[in-house]
């Protein structure tokens, strides 16, 4: 993009000149409509989603026996929404903002086996990539005991198929670690930010980690190009996956039954508001689609970006999705959000969620800290900084006026995206950055 496409952009969306000043911006989606509408608009249906959901309950006496810290939930892999009611007063404060109605944690973070919401898309693909195999070898019927996956024969197929993926962290943590397990030759493409002890436990599990000087799109772009080139290696496309997007809309069921067993209403009169960190989309994507489908219009869904990659925000402010990249706008794509490192959206992704998304907002990578220290000494609760990306949320759409978003009955759920396999000193480490400056 030239500097006068540049300069016709601003004066035709004036947030963007906010993006470009790296300012914390609210942007209400003006397409934003019915969720009827939308979701036959996005081709894809509530039964390929339960399609998923059957197919993660036929492995789950297998995730169960190899995975023993999933045995206790019976081998679903699901994780608990928490009240935050100490750091609710403590944002209220600090933002000088009253908060009406409840905030909630979807703790994310704490999902097993690897321990951020990749757990839920990326372990999704590789398990259906391995039936699809399986029931190809004629290794296994779908009425079958999936527990036979960790049959010798299962590994021995699997040993000679290869799976690949390209990611700046955990959804190479999340398909390596799943795909060593079933047996598979799995490499990970890892981009330059990648962090150190992600790279070391992957090895560890004997995972293959080809290392790039570059960013998360390089990453992409050289682990498909390496991927097309053998007929037997399965690329997971973080940007175009239909069978991630899928594994992460599981989801919206989940929240729906945790909703109500814990006595809570959404409807009309009773708002929920999800706020969801988004790198290139998939997962924030995926899971608001699973949550329109279970919610429709009373579910209002807000991605969050970094300040420095505000890739969807721009995409879809746009409508250039994939064609447009923060660069374009002078940004530099440099953050210690894992995950949210990314400089171009998923167009698959930006146009499935035009009319859906209710909005995007931006954060600084400063106030991820400060609010990642905040929740551990209100709740105790440790997150990676890219998680805390939706925890200004509330704030954002209260100050904005966005409608509903100020009802006593409103319930705001932020979604923790990651944490639980951050190493100590590392977590101390954004614990201690988090406190430089606090009053
Ligand atoms: C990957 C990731 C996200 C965003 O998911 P995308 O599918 O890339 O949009 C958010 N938070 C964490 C911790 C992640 O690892």
């Amino acid at each position: 993009m030239n500097e006068t496409n540049k300069a016709e952009w601003v004066e035709k969306l004036p947030l963007l000149q906010k993006i470009i000043e790296k300012k914390e911006v609210l942007w209400q989606n003006p397409l934003n409509a019915d969720s009827a509408t939308g979701i036959a608009r996005s081709g894809i249906t509530a039964a390929d989603v339960k399609d998923a959901s059957d197919r993660l309950k036929r492995f789950a006496s297998y995730i169960a026996k190899v995975f023993p810290e999933t045995a206790a939930a019976n081998g679903i892999i699901e994780s608990p929404i928490t009240a935050i009611p100490k750091m609710k007063e403590a944002l209220a404060a600090t933002y000088e903002t009253v908060i009406p109605g409840k905030l909630l944690l979807k703790q994310d973070n704490a999902l097993p086996i690897s321990g951020s919401i990749k757990a839920r898309g990326g372990i999704y693909e590789v398990l259906k990539h391995a039936e699809t195999l399986a029931l190809e070898h004629g290794l296994i019927k779908q009425d079958d005991d999936y527990v036979k996956f960790a049959d010798p024969e299962f590994r021995n197929l699997f040993a000679t198929h290869k799976i690949a993926v390209g990611s700046t962290g955990n959804l190479g943590l999340s398909i390596g670690i799943m795909s060593a397990k079933l047996g598979f030759n799995v490499t990970v493409h890892m981009s330059a930010d990648a962090k150190q002890w992600k790279k070391n436990l992957l090895r560890e599990k004997g995972v293959t980690v080809v290392e790039y000087a570059d960013d998360y799109s390089k990453a992409v772009e050289e682990g498909r190009r390496q991927a097309e080139a053998d007929p037997l290696c399965h690329f997971v496309d973080d940007e175009n996956s239909l069978d991630l997007f899928l594994g992460y809309a599981v989801a919206g069921e989940r929240v729906a039954a945790q909703i109500k067993e814990s006595g809570l209403h959404v409807d009309e009169n009773n708002p929920l508001f999800v706020y969801l960190p988004c790198g290139v989309g998939g997962g924030p994507g995926g899971v608001a689609f699973g949550l329109k489908l279970q919610f429709g219009d009373n579910v209002h869904c807000f991605f969050a970006e970094p300040t420095h990659s505000p890739c969807m925000t721009i995409g879809m402010m746009t409508g250039l999705h994939d064609e447009v990249s923060v660069a374009d706008f002078g940004l530099d794509n440099q953050t210690a959000a894992d995950g949210l490192a990314v400089g171009t959206p998923s167009a698959f992704v930006g146009k499935k969620m035009d009319t859906l998304l209710e909005g995007c907002y931006t954060i600084a990578d400063e106030t991820m800290f400060k609010l990642l220290t905040m929740l551990v000494d209100t709740e105790e609760i440790r997150l990676e900084p890219s998680a805390l990306a939706g925890m200004t949320g509330p704030i954002q759409v209260i100050r904005n006026e966005v409608p509903k978003s100020d009802s006593a009955s409103v319930t705001h759920l932020v979604w923790a995206t990651g944490g639980s396999m951050v190493p100590e000193t590392e977590m101390d480490m954004y614990y201690g950055r988090g406190r430089i400056g606090r009053k």
